[in-house]
């Protein structure tokens, strides 16, 4: 019997260690790092809780340094993919059937643990296989991870809670049923929080789900698999399927019982699969829900009223945290002419102080791009801007793949406010300026709405009001979330719900109740009393 209410569970979010040398977080994470290169790992495909081993395999290796490989995984073929699904729906009905609140405090005790005695695993992880540096993985695997895991727990209530009106001899009831059938989640390479969420989300609702994790970092996916386990997650209930992705994708797209997408990744990704979607449509049971987080191309618009050092510091963090490799990372920047000198010297000065290297050095700012198909994309972008007429490289441009992936911190300066590199998504640390005269604000503004498809991430600086208030007016399509006076990065769940339109996802908000109730499909029961 459970007859307990809970109208409310409170969420706070996890505080950010500092790593200070000699700190308990320092020590404990150093060792974790030099345990973990120490050894080496088999990754295996999870279904049903059991391990299998296909025998074909990937490598998990250390961007920052190629040559090191840490583990292998194992990759799953249509006939782990049909097994996962297989499992996910006989676990369906235990675990849709169990109390919410049993479902919740699984996954607040696993906030606790990423947040406590698995913190330097999972933060060793994603600084070695993703290339973080010390901040950069305590604020995505451990805060993050946990804030979301915390979040969704307290929003299951909020939705439980509303119920219809019940007039007069009616009593109106609203059930909040998970979806029918099996979850899909692809998760990106990039946050490791994110990975977590996407299959974490609609299991918390009730749901079953296939999780292809991003090959780059199935080594954190998995780190974050085994802490489930620890946390009490019940077997088949998330199914690990690191593997191809068409191949994977394929054979599960084309299952009837398939009821939602939770993806991440680029637009064309996305767009793909639903175009797949689209063309099975006839053969599903229900009509799969499509949530998906994609691609950006993020603006930073500078007003000559701005202050002039906290747009600077703006610029480059926002561009250059984690080499530009967020969705939400300053890639376009418009800059009034009037500040443009004073900001030009300043923005160069700082990207001359990053420090670009191996990422267990507290110092570093930037480690190493993702891959060698990620370096080399990036390296053409800066190699098609070095060799045009309509654009200047005014800091950096150095790509240097002997070790790592490395690319130095990339100022580009367009005189055309369509280069391509205003315009399309690079996803590395490459910013690209366009100044504009002082007196084309407004025209500005409109340039910034229609150059790019994507519409995720946008910052203002300025201090007139009126001019803050004509961007926001101006660019209320342009971004899913806007910033004023700060860079448009370092969304913090429960504060900034995330997510973008257009060619940048379905902006379903990660993190918030908004995402919760895509997992969910309500039945309502009218009972008259009267009768
Ligand atoms: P990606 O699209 O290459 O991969 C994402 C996932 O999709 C991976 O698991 C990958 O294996 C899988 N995938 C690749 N090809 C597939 C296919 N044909 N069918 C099915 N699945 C396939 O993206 P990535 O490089 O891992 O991540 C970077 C991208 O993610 C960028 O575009 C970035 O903007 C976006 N992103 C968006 C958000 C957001 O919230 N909007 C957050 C993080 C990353």
């Amino acid at each position: 019997m459970n007859n307990i209410v809970i109208e409310k569970i409170d969420f706070v979010n996890e505080a950010v260690l500092k790593y200070e040398e000699g700190s308990p977080e320092r020590i404990e994470l150093e060792k974790e790092l030099k345990n973990m290169k120490n050894s080496f790992i088999d990754i295996p495909v999870i279904i049903g809780g059991k391990e299998i081993r296909t025998g074909n395999k990937g490598t998990c290796i250390l961007p920052h340094n190629k040559n090191m490989v840490i583990g292998e995984f194992h990759k799953a073929s249509e006939k782990e993919v049909e097994l996962a699904i297989n499992e996910a729906l006989k676990a369906k009905e235990k675990w849709e059937r169990m109390h919410w609140q049993s479902r919740a405090a699984i996954f607040l005790r696993a906030a606790e643990l990423v947040a406590g005695s698995w913190r330097a695993k999972i933060n060793a992880a994603t600084m070695l296989i993703q290339s973080k540096t010390y901040k950069q993985a305590e604020i995505d695997s451990a805060c993050e991870l946990a804030d979301f895991f915390r979040n969704n727990a307290a929003c299951l209530p909020q939705i439980y809670a509303e119920q219809p009106i019940s007039p007069d001899k009616v009593w109106n009831k609203t059930e909040y049923r998970p979806l029918e059938g099996f979850i899909y989640a692809v998760s990106p390479f990039n946050f490791t929080s994110i990975a977590g969420n996407l299959p974490c989300a609609p299991a918390i609702a009730g749901n079953v789900i296939v999780w292809k994790p991003a090959s780059a970092a199935v080594y954190t996916a998995y780190v974050i698999y085994q802490l489930l386990k620890e946390a009490g997650l019940p077997e088949g209930v998330i199914n690990f399927i690191p593997g191809d992705a068409s191949e994977v994708s394929d054979a599960v797209l084309r299952d009837k019982h398939l009821c939602g997408i939770h993806f991440t990744g680029s637009t064309r990704v996305f767009q793909d699969m639903w175009g797949t979607i689209g063309n099975n449509i006839k053969n599903y049971r229900t009509f799969p829900r499509l949530v998906g987080e994609t691609g950006g191309k993020d603006f930073v618009i500078v007003h000559n009223s701005a202050n002039i050092q906290s747009a600077s510091r703006g610029l480059v963090d926002g561009a250059f945290e984690y080499q530009g490799q967020k969705c939400s990372a300053a890639s376009r920047a418009y800059i009034a002419r009037s500040v443009w000198p004073e900001i030009k010297e300043i923005i160069i000065g700082k990207a001359a102080g990053i420090k670009v290297g191996d990422i267990e050095e507290i110092d570093t700012f930037m480690g190493a791009v993702i891959d060698q198909k990620s370096f080399d994309k990036i390296k053409g972008y800066i190699d098609y801007a070095k060799n045009s007429n309509d654009a200047e490289i005014i800091f950096g441009g150095n790509c240097d793949d002997s070790k790592g992936y490395f690319v130095e911190p990339t100022i580009i300066l367009a005189k055309d406010p369509h280069f391509k590199t205003m315009e399309e998504e690079i996803f590395g640390p490459v910013l690209t300026i366009y100044i504009y005269d002082d007196n084309k604000f407004d025209e500005t503004l409109a340039l910034i709405d229609n150059t790019s498809g994507y519409a995720l991430t946008g910052a203002i600086f300025a201090r007139d009001r009126y001019a803050i208030d004509k961007a926001e007016k101006a660019l209320v399509n342009a971004a899913g979330n806007f910033y004023i006076n700060d860079r448009p990065t370092g969304a913090v769940v429960g504060q900034q719900p995330f997510g973008g339109s257009r060619l940048s996802g379905t902006n379903d908000k990660a993190g918030s109740k908004f995402n919760l109730m895509r997992w969910i499909s309500p039945r309502v029961t009218k009972e008259t009393l009267s009768n």
